[in-house]
């Protein structure tokens, strides 16, 4: 991983109007997404998790342009491209790809394989060359170059995400935002399309930002998390320290949940079920957005939000009494 970040996110930004019937009732808007700020390093994959309804999808497609953030800035190697047009967006669309949940959804039901991969390949020389260039697509995401006749009907749900795959890769991007791409697919066909988002980042060194609800996939492909609770950034951690240690409470809570194949581990595992549902995004909790249902609450977090801030080298939670390895002692 190079000591510069591809992408700076810097106090993102963006909140819904909700519908008028809502209005009329004084609710006000949807805090999807609340003061958030983070950076991606060239050639790693941060995974961002949360439950439904926190933010992440949001927060992805401002990072990609496809919602226009209402305040803070995306820095993409180095350039500040907020505010840009859509116009002036256009060259930059190729460098910022975005892979989606529903690869049936995402690829033109009336276009073969071949057409969908030419337009992404537009830039790639002459006709022959971008054939060349279909064909090796193909094999890289583990697909036979007769494919290339089918129709998105007439392939399964883990094809036609790897045809999804293809054409995200086809204008050589510098970043990839993937959206929850396996959570549309049967847990069969899941893990293949994993290993093949695994070897992908080690051949092509690919930057990626892998947005996911569900921890236990994260894992597979993240080399850092962060976790997202109600809008905001609540963690942010190398992810092989992650799952040994969160700091937050609710990452550990997530974490808690993860299903555990092996008997006696499960035994011995203590799943922290959280009180209350997730809070209203249109009036977010004051203070620590968690402290409704936090076990560890004290007076302070229902007044004073806390910041991101660094508790332990290269480790940051947004939490006035993170759990750092001495609080777990005192707890036992
Ligand atoms: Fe819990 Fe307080 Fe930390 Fe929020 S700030 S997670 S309420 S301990």
């Amino acid at each position: 991983m190079s000591a510069a970040p591809l992408v700076r996110i810097q106090h993102l930004t963006k909140h819904f109007n909700v519908p008028g019937s809502w209005l009329a009732r004084g609710k006000g808007k949807v805090h999807a997404v609340d003061d958030v700020s983070f950076e991606i390093f060239e050639g790693e994959t941060l995974g961002l998790v949360g439950e439904s309804g926190c933010g992440k999808s949001t927060l992805a497609r401002c990072v990609v342009r496809l919602v226009e953030p209402d305040g803070g800035a995306v820095l993409f190697d180095g350039e500040d491209i907020t505010h840009r047009s859509m116009r002036s967006l256009r060259p930059l669309r190729r460098r910022l790809q975005l892979i989606f949940q529903d690869p049936y959804a995402s690829l033109n039901p009336r276009h073969r394989v071949s057409r969908i991969l030419s337009a992404a390949l537009q830039l790639r020389g002459s006709g022959g060359q971008r054939g060349e260039a279909m064909n090796e697509l193909l094999r890289r995401v583990g697909l036979a170059h007769y494919f290339a006749e089918s129709l998105p009907r007439e392939l399964s749900g883990g094809q036609r995400q790897r045809v999804g795959i293809a054409r995200a890769l086809a204008p050589e991007p510098r970043l990839i935002v993937a959206d929850e791409p396996v959570s549309a697919l049967d847990v069969s066909v899941r893990a293949g399309v994993l290993n093949l988002l695994r070897r992908l980042q080690r051949e092509l060194r690919l930057t990626m930002l892998f947005i996911s609800h569900d921890l236990g996939v994260i894992r597979h492909v993240s080399d850092r998390i962060g976790v997202m609770y109600l809008g905001k950034l609540v963690e942010l951690a190398d992810a092989d320290v992650f799952y040994d240690q969160p700091l937050h409470p609710y990452s550990e809570a997530l974490l808690s949940a993860i299903p555990v194949p092996d008997p006696e581990a499960r035994a011995t595992r203590r799943q922290i079920v959280l009180k209350g549902d997730v809070p209203s995004p249109i009036a977010p909790p004051s203070g620590c957005r968690f402290h409704p249902r936090c076990a560890f609450a004290q007076s302070i977090c229902a007044t004073q939000e806390p910041p991101l801030r660094q508790h332990l080298p290269g480790r940051l939670a947004a939490c006035h009494f993170p759990r750092l390895p001495e609080s777990r002692a005192d707890a036992t």
